[in-house]
């Protein structure tokens, strides 16, 4: 049977292409895409599309329009084997991380994708990207199941899960990577599709589920070299956060000073969530190896394990939105829910 695939164009370099008579670069019409990229009617797939107005720089994403992307694919989720989301680059974690918390007993793929040059014009990374990510999300497996149901995010050859996914290079057609979890798939001249990695749907008959309310009273603290308690407090211990990640060194270190400590803990009496995030690319926070470390632990901070940041960020958002208990959102902090930690 044919698959049917729907493509979300939210704006981006991706869809970009020169406008003859000036030369700028223009978003052009995704209803057209056919004609764009007519490698995509080699495919047996129904491709329609559906098009956000106003296209957007991924850096203007707002929590807003996730709510709008999950509400969209809740609405056609009957209707299609699979979704490709056309998204800035920039901005394409966080929004990945985020609809992996949002989606609840997902069964079938969300592939964000993107360039780094504009579709329109030659040398483009846009439509093998496109092409790759269309095919992945009409894949099935010999039972008729989709072959990746996860939010991912492919990229130059390689699909990553989304929330385990950063983008780490503003030039290289090779943006994204994900450090603490492999590829689930790569394109060569057949896509091979790491089965061991992909996550499977407790049940493939489940309904789909969104949730829709994100509490977005989050903080990011970056520790560094010369912080001092009047740059420190607002993000820790402000009224209007409710939780704060704090990204440390290495496996979860942070200084040692006392100020920074009796930070830590009036936060944590005021029920503040705080979450330890390493600053590294790859390893994970281990509050146990080093005193500094233990400390934080002792004053109340949880640990990330190897998490991302973009993933805590939306990991936040979409748990507190669940619930006004702190405390149920600490201990609900601590699994991962769509294989955003290593166990
Ligand atoms: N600034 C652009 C965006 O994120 C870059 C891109 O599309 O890759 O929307």
């Amino acid at each position: 049977m044919t698959s049917s695939v729907l493509i979300i164009y939210t704006g981006g370099t991706i869809g970009m292409k020169q406008d003859p008579e000036d030369g700028t670069l223009k978003p052009f019409d995704f209803s057209q895409i056919k004609e764009e990229v007519p490698e995509l009617s080699k495919y047996d797939v129904r491709i329609d599309s559906y098009t956000f107005s106003p296209l957007i720089d991924s850096s203007d994403v707002q929590p807003s329009l996730w709510v709008d992307l999950a509400k969209l694919i809740e609405s056609k989720y009957d209707e299609y084997d699979g979704f490709v989301i056309l998204h800035g680059t920039d901005t394409m974690a966080y929004s990945a991380s985020a609809l992996s918390f949002m989606l609840e007993g997902l069964t079938k793929p969300i592939i964000f994708t993107g360039s780094q040059l504009p579709i329109g014009v030659p040398r483009t990374d846009g439509k093998e990207n496109l092409i790759s990510s269309v095919e992945i999300a009409a894949e099935k497996d010999e039972k008729g199941h989709a072959r990746v149901p996860e939010v991912c995010i492919f990229f130059d050859s390689k699909l990553f899960r989304g929330n385990r996914s950063t983008k780490y290079s503003a030039e290289a057609f090779d943006a994204f990577n994900s450090p603490n979890c492999p590829p689930l798939a790569e394109a060569g001249i057949r896509i091979r599709y790491n089965t061991d990695v992909i996550l499977k749907p407790t049940s493939w008959v489940s309904t789909l589920r969104i949730y829709t309310h994100l509490d977005t009273r989050v903080s990011i603290l970056k520790i560094h070299p010369g912080i001092t308690p009047v740059v420190a407090r607002p993000f820790l211990c402000a009224p209007e956060i409710r939780a704060c990640i704090i990204e440390t060194y290495g496996s979860g270190n942070a200084l040692s000073s006392e100020w920074f400590l009796d930070l830590i803990r009036e936060a944590d009496h005021m029920g503040k969530i705080l979450l330890n995030v390493t600053q590294c690319k790859s390893g994970t926070v281990n509050m146990d190896l080093y005193a500094t470390g233990t400390t934080l632990k002792h004053a109340g901070v949880l640990s990330g394990g190897d998490i991302t940041t973009e993933a805590a960020l939306g990991k936040l958002f979409a748990l507190m939105g669940r619930s006004d208990n702190n405390q149920w959102v600490k201990t609900a902090l601590a699994h991962p829910i769509c294989g955003e930690t290593s166990e």
